[in-house]
């Protein structure tokens, strides 16, 4: 090349090249193939950069056809491909055309056919090098510096015959630059880009043409495209590739589709412009609740985190004492003893109802002590009522309760001159939650006020003779026959107040059941709690059952002024001992203490003629096991609860007498024929041995043990706490209406496995609640058991509420003839706090427990790191002790059961 154009201008002097046109002309093709070669790789380097913009979809590149272009040029000696090869052997498809000496010239080079792929907007890129008229030798009137560029739109091949005339002019084409023999003596290369468009386009493809009408013209490439704007994610929303508009100017909107898991805020819009570029976005997505936005897309959120709704704006971890096991979480779930209100939002933390801080003393009387605190800081949710326990220092068995709904109350009744020690807790619907520290105050002693002021004394004197009238008209009143009030105490309507001893609750006012066994002689007791009914006034009719003693009938009882109306009649069978005498009156004068509408009512008794009779109400349908047998499932559930209410109303009023049953069983359980069950048959020591349910215990004592409690089988503990036990047992026979609990399991086996934590199984249809119930009633620690005047209230509930019955216990949790395991914490393995603690020799800190709520060992199995420190316990060996053996405890209770 180097070697071609020295020669070529060395040669050319001026008034050479006038006299040597031929020589130039014909060098043209060998020099211009040397420039193109070398062009080319320019060529080839600008358009791979332009071919990395994704936005460009070329339809044609000439350079890189690798076989033939398949154009055609005519006339035949009009355009010409330059037959070279690149430095890699890749041809070079190169036209040119050089017919500047003669005239007339309309030389025709026509591409093959060229799919518009969808696009109605092609642009065509020509490169190209142009001779410059004016340097070519003078006179040369027929030389051109322009081109023409056509088109053909033809949906297949076959219109590349048509003629000339048919095509459409899309430009007229001129150089830039044009070159000159100097430029090729400096080896100065003067490449043209061209590029023009053309539509709209209403076929499949096209032709082009480029017409010489005498130009010194080489092409080096034509590359056709379209623009498009390509695919996109913009605001969680996926814009599709999209081919540009037909017009140059127009903008063409597009809507996007939300990505997975996500959800449109508002319908996300783009507006794709004619350079292929997107614009204007309108609108967006959001990732829905659950998945949280990460690279333009939605990812879900892991366990233990969670995003409440779209709007959130990532996923969040769950509140304290909340969690989520699940992906894509919406809320977390509150641990268990852990709330939240429905209106709280899910970022909020589970709480427990927190506990009362601050105490303060109001007035202080000898016999008084007024208090008021202030509400819990965080409250979760709104505080129903405060319970105020509170007993005379040092004498803690013997305690007082008040509930109030206010923040403040007065204690009074209290002893001159004597420290009380209070504690408080509020209750929300959530529960209670733990009492307060202990607050001691001082009562005023008696003596300040006497001796400081010797002028009180008459007035003194006058208050003691006042109280002494008041005291006589109280107790006059009293003896009047007039019933005191139930449990309410006077001072507040708002205040309800219990006094405890040894776990009893003493209602002030109720009456306390008096052991016969207390009076020296029994007749006595019969006769102070029973009338004596003249045996005249009885008819007997017929034998209804046998009991201990004798027959039992029904009859009519006439009583002097009043009607006539049915009884039932117990009889003392003829020879009798004295002992048994006593024994079977013992019972009348147990039930003649008692008047509620559950509990069996006592006419009377005849002991002044023979037989020894003990009449009662009669109760129509007899004893509720025999009677719930012969009615398997004709009853709603709200008719057995309506029942169980009855048992459990009755049980409150024996248990605030303090009077423990004992024998609380469905067979006896009498019910009548408006369907209301009476608990009857008390008894004194002899109550265990007239029922056949009753076994020997190791200790020597009978016992119905299928119905007792495990902490009286095993060391006579019987309570009402146990008696609630008995009750949960009555619960499951009415609702398996009248099905033997344990099945035929043998007494001792029975034991074994309660004790093992094993519990009966929710009998078949039995509603949840109803069956969570009897699991309290079962609970082995007795303190966590319900009191019955919560079960009464509880039935009540769901009475008022029957759609709370419709939730039963899952077919198949339930367990046909095996018993369920039953897992509160500690049971079988510890049987207070204390011995908990003590026994992982934490045993300091059970004071510390016990004051703030965690009284009973399912309380503890709550208890978290957390709540360690806060009740003080703040060294991490001891804190460590105390979770790692409430954990193994939990494992123990998981895995350790063995299925009987
Ligand atoms: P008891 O000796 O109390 O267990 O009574 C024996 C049976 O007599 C009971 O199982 C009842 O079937 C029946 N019975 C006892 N008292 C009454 C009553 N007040 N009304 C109806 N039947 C009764």
């Amino acid at each position: 090349m180097t070697s071609l154009l020295e020669e070529l201008l060395s040669c050319c002097s001026a008034s050479q090249k006038i006299q040597l046109p031929w020589l130039i002309i014909n060098s043209l093709f060998a020099i211009a193939t040397q420039i193109l070669k070398y062009l080319l790789k320019f060529v080839t380097h600008t358009s791979s950069l332009t071919f990395f913009f994704l936005f460009i979809v070329n339809l044609l590149d000439s350079r890189t056809v690798m076989g033939d272009l398949g154009w055609i040029a005519y006339p035949k000696n009009g355009w010409e491909e330059i037959g070279e090869v690149d430095e890699n052997y890749a041809p070079i498809h190169t036209y040119q055309v050089c017919k500047v000496m003669e005239q007339n010239q309309n030389n025709w080079l026509l591409t093959s056919w060229i799919s518009n792929q969808g696009a109605s907007r092609i642009f065509i890129e020509l490169k190209f090098t142009l001779r410059d008229c004016n340097s070519l030798p003078g006179g040369l009137g027929t030389c051109k510096e322009t081109f023409n560029m056509y088109y053909f739109e033809s949906d297949d091949e076959d219109g590349r015959n048509i003629r000339e005339n048919q095509y459409i002019k899309i430009d007229t084409i001129a150089a830039d630059e044009s070159f000159t023999e100097l430029d090729l003596g400096d080896r100065v290369m003067k490449l043209n880009t061209e590029v023009r468009d053309v539509g709209p386009l209403t076929k499949k493809g096209f032709y082009l043409a480029f017409q010489d009408v005498g130009a010194c013209i080489a092409l080096v490439s034509v590359r056709v495209y379209y623009k498009k704007c390509p695919s996109v994610v913009r605001n969680l929303a996926r814009f599709p590739d999209t081919i540009t508009g037909a017009d140059s100017s127009q903008l063409l909107e597009v809507s996007g589709v939300c990505v997975n898991h996500s959800v449109t805020d508002e319908a996300p819009k783009m507006h794709c412009s004619a350079e292929g570029e997107w614009l204007v976005p309108i609108g967006k997505c959001l990732c829905k609740a659950g998945y949280e936005e990460k690279n333009n897309t939605c990812q879900v959120c892991r366990p233990g985190f969670f995003k409440a709704s779209p709007h959130s704006p990532s996923c969040s971890k769950c509140p304290p004492h909340s969690y989520t096991l699940d992906e894509a979480s919406t809320s977390c779930l509150c641990e268990e003893h852990y709330f939240r209100r429905e209106s709280d939002p899910p970022t909020m933390a589970c709480t427990t109802p927190s506990p009362v801080s601050s105490v303060k003393k109001g007035k202080i009387t000898k016999n008084s002590i007024s208090l008021s605190w202030q509400e819990p800081d965080r409250p979760n949710g709104i505080i129903l009522e405060y319970e105020i326990k509170y007993f005379e220092k040092d004498q803690e068995t013997s305690y007082t309760i008040i509930k109030s709904k206010e923040t403040m109350i007065t204690a009074d009744g209290l002893k001159p001159g004597s420290a009380y020690v209070f504690q408080i807790r509020a209750r929300t619907a959530a529960g209670y939650g733990g009492f307060s520290r202990r607050f001691e105050f001082e009562t005023s002693p008696v003596s300040v006020a006497a001796s400081s002021d010797q002028s009180q004394i008459p007035i003194i004197v006058v208050s003691v003779t006042v109280g002494v009238i008041l005291l006589a008209v109280v107790i006059g009143f009293l003896l009047s026959g007039r019933r005191c009030g139930y449990s309410k105490a006077k001072q507040d309507p708002e205040e309800e107040k219990m006094h405890f001893h040894n776990g009893h609750i003493k209602l002030p006012g109720v009456r306390t059941y008096i052991d016969p066994h207390t009076y020296e002689d029994p007749n006595q007791a019969v006769h102070e709690f029973a009338k004596e009914i003249e045996a005249s006034c009885i008819t007997i009719e017929r034998v209804i059952g046998a009991g201990e003693f004798g027959e039992v009938c029904s009859g009519r009882l006439k009583l002097q002024g009043k009607r006539e109306f049915p009884v039932a009649i117990k009889t003392l069978k003829v020879g009798y001992t004295e002992k048994q005498r006593r024994d079977f009156l013992g019972e009348a004068s147990i039930m003649g203490q008692f008047d509620h509408p559950n509990i069996i009512h006592l006419e009377g008794v005849v002991t002044k003629s023979k037989p020894v009779m003990i009449v009662t109400e009669y109760m129509e349908n007899g004893s509720l096991d025999t009677f719930l047998k012969k009615n398997d499932g004709q009853f709603t559930v709200i008719q057995l609860v309506g029942m169980l209410r009855g048992i459990a109303s009755g049980m409150k009023y024996l248990s605030d007498m303090g009077y423990v049953h004992r024998d609380l069983a469905a067979r006896n359980i009498l019910i009548n024929s408006n369907l209301v069950c009476k608990v009857s048959d008390f008894g004194l020591s002899r109550v265990l041995e007239d029922d056949p349910e009753a076994a020997y215990t190791t200790r020597g004592g009978k016992i119905p043990i299928r119905w007792t409690a495990p902490e009286a089988i095993a060391f006579r503990k019987f309570t009402s706490a146990s008696d609630v036990w008995s009750y949960g047992i009555v619960m499951w026979e009415v609702m398996s209406y009248g099905e033997r609990p344990y099945w035929e399991m043998t007494n001792q086996d029975v034991i074994k496995a309660v004790e093992e934590g094993y519990r009966l199984p929710s009998p078949m249809d039995c509603p949840a609640a109803l069956y969570q119930l009897m699991l309290d009633c079962w609970q082995k620690d007795r303190n966590s058991r319900p009191k019955f005047d919560e079960i009464v209230s509880m039935l009540d509930k769901l009475i008022r509420n029957p759609s709370s019955l419709k939730t039963l216990v899952n077919a198949s949790s339930r367990v046909s003839n095996l018993l369920v395991e039953h897992s509160p914490v500690g049971s079988g393995a510890y049987r207070s706090v204390g011995e908990w603690l003590e026994a992982i020799k934490m045993g300091r800190y059970t004071e510390i427990f016990m004051e703030n709520g965690y009284s009973s060992m399912d309380a503890v199995a709550q208890v978290t790191l957390e709540d360690l420190r806060r009740l003080g316990v703040t060294l991490v060996g001891h804190q460590k002790k105390i979770m790692n053996s409430l954990q193994e405890m939990k494992v123990q209770l998981v895995n350790g059961m063995v299925p009987l």
